[in-house]
């Protein structure tokens, strides 16, 4: 309450439920797209299927990471860009929509 965490709580998804959400697409091609936060306040438009790191060029790559909520038992997932260390060649990443869906596209 302090810190101004006054926002209830998300309701909790069921896992055995896969229609509470329909899938996303993407305004331009209609792609489904799958969208997540970033560490740094910004949504990300990620492609709905992993592929190996090397079918998908460097600046694309993300990963989905898990992001522990300290002040409940739930966790929050954000992707992170991979950078700094390459992965293995076929070390799966989640590239972003934009490889698919670029200004050339
Ligand atoms: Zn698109």
């Amino acid at each position: 309450m302090a810190d101004g965490a006054t926002a209830p709580p998300r309701p909790e998804p069921d896992p055995d439920d896969v229609s509470w959400i329909e899938p996303p697409t993407c305004p331009r091609c209609g792609a489904f797209v799958r969208i997540y936060p970033t560490t740094y306040d910004r949504w990300v438009s990620l492609a709905t299927v992993e592929m190996p790191a090397k079918d998908a060029p460097e600046p694309f790559r993300w990963r989905l990471m898990r992001l522990p909520d300290l002040s409940r038992v739930t966790t929050d997932i954000v992707a992170v860009r991979v950078r700094g260390i390459d992965p293995l060649p076929g070390e799966p990443v989640v590239p972003a929509h934009r490889m698919r869906c670029g200004p050339d596209w």
